[in-house]
């Protein structure tokens, strides 16, 4: 069999199709953490997760998930075993690349608004200019409320960008090297340039002053406002079908929404597992998972300790039992082969599209630093685990050997003495505004996360 799709006869491949539908319509609507925290809980509630605080004690079977910060959260499924034996964990992060607001963002040159940003994450900076952009995020006011921000994303909703200079003019910028094609300084975001009418001679910045008060009218919030606010300005639309066939996604944020969602509904969909079943859905991985939404934070652990004081009492070494005693699936994206550039990587250790669910052993960069290099004994459980359930993997590396690299999550929970594993679905574009996977590889990666939770031990 060479790919995902010869595995499959008409009816599954309709299935196939099909469980795409909802991964887009979770990444059309999710593109900042808040947002998929929020929806991830909205769909959890649906399938009978209740938060925490909902139960005074917790026994098998129970469906629970702990929100954090509104950025994050972790949800699990009670297994018949103590917690003790060990977890089977699926985690993978929502926060992907962006352009941040800056705290005092907002200034007027020569009659034209704009706001001043810093990138999250690693990107090519040329690659994000030119484009429709929608702002999301939130707006904490002193009064103690938040105000929820999304522009750009209805049809008839005003996008915003950030400008590109025209090639007529490009003499000097087109003989720069690609990091400084566009400097991160530059990308400033234009908003506005209609002055507000006004008999006050005096005013100045009449522009600007016109962008605050529709923000006034629309959104209650004052300049200040900013200092306390968080918001993301991101690729404004749908995410969409790829290709002729429609075997494709198109969309931003598939790093790493796309091993969220299956992440999720693996979960969801599982039914009195042996072990228990949890998923965490973190943020700020892009940046390198510090902080304490991030996966370095404390929150994790804690939130075992909580889990357990509801369910048999906690003890400090039956938490470390848990952790020493779990696996887990560090599930996020890996480099799908792309035909335009064959040479970055080595093609017997290559993730291609439609093949299925890809296992990294390791990642890093220059002779393997900074990775987790997964053991072959939990490797083995795991081939074991898919074929068992006829699920699709391949294996690969991020690329030739010293042609860079990059890390995941894996480290973190390594370092908690789980036995960890990268496991994702190949993309093309990484870090771009749009990002392109497989709907075959959504599916049997989906697969997979669910033969984990239900069959590894
Ligand atoms: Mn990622
Ligand atoms: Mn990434």
């Amino acid at each position: 069999m060479k790919t995902v799709w010869d595995k499959y006869n008409d009816e599954k491949l309709n299935e196939l199709m099909n469980f795409s539908e909802g991964y887009k319509d979770y990444l059309t609507n999710g593109k900042t953490e808040r947002e998929c925290t929020k929806k991830a809980i909205e769909i959890a509630k649906s399938y009978g997760f209740k938060d925490i605080s909902e139960y005074d004690s917790l026994k098998t079977g129970d469906k629970v998930y702990v929100n954090n910060r509104n950025k994050g959260l972790c949800a699990f499924i009670i297994g018949e075993k103590p917690m003790e034996e060990g977890m089977n964990i699926l985690g993978a992060h929502i926060d992907s690349p962006r352009i941040d607001i800056k705290q005092n963002p907002l200034y007027e040159d020569h009659g034209l608004v704009l706001m001043d940003t810093h990138y999250y994450g690693g990107i090519k900076k040329y690659q994000w200019v030119a484009h429709p952009m929608a702002l999301h995020g939130v707006v904490c006011k002193k009064d103690g409320t938040t105000v929820d921000v999304v522009i750009g994303e209805k049809d008839d909703d005003p996008v915003v960008g950030i400008s590109d200079l025209l090639i007529h003019l490009s003499g000097d910028q087109m003989q720069k090297t690609g990091a400084k094609v566009v400097e991160g300084e530059d990308l400033n975001v234009l908003v506005g340039s209609m002055p507000l009418k006004t008999e006050d001679e005096d005013k100045k910045d009449l522009v600007k002053e016109n962008i605050l008060k529709i923000l006034k009218d629309t959104y209650g919030i004052e300049e200040d406002d900013f200092i306390s606010a968080e918001l993301e300005i991101v690729p404004a639309g749908k995410t969409r079908d790829y290709g002729l066939d429609r075997s494709m996604v198109m969309g931003y944020g598939h790093d790493d929404r796309i091993c969220a969602y299956t992440s999720l509904m693996a979960i969801l969909d599982t039914v009195n597992p042996e072990r228990t079943a949890c998923c965490i859905l973190v943020d700020k991985e892009e940046v390198g998972s510090q902080g304490n939404t991030g996966m370095q934070s404390r929150f994790f652990e804690n939130t075992i300790a909580e889990i357990m004081d509801k369910l048999e009492g906690y003890s400090e070494l039956k938490l470390r039992r848990t952790l020493r005693n779990s696996y887990m699936l560090s599930s996020d994206v890996s480099a799908g082969f792309d035909p335009n550039y064959p040479s970055v990587n080595e093609l017997k250790n290559t993730a291609f599209l439609g093949k299925g669910i890809c296992f990294n052993k390791y990642t890093g960069a220059r002779g393997k630093s900074g990775c987790n290099d997964a053991n072959p004994e939990y490797i083995a459980k795991l081939r074991r685990v898919m074929d068992d359930n006829e699920v699709m993997f391949q294996t690969s590396e991020l690329g030739r050997v010293d042609q860079g690299g990059g890390g995941t999550i894996a480290y973190i929970l390594a370092n908690m003495d789980m036995e960890v594993i990268d496991a994702g679905i190949a993309v093309q574009n990484m870090h771009a505004c749009y990002e392109v996977a497989s709907k075959a590889d959504i599916y049997e990666a989906y697969l997979a996360y669910k033969a984990f939770l239900k069959d590894m031990k």
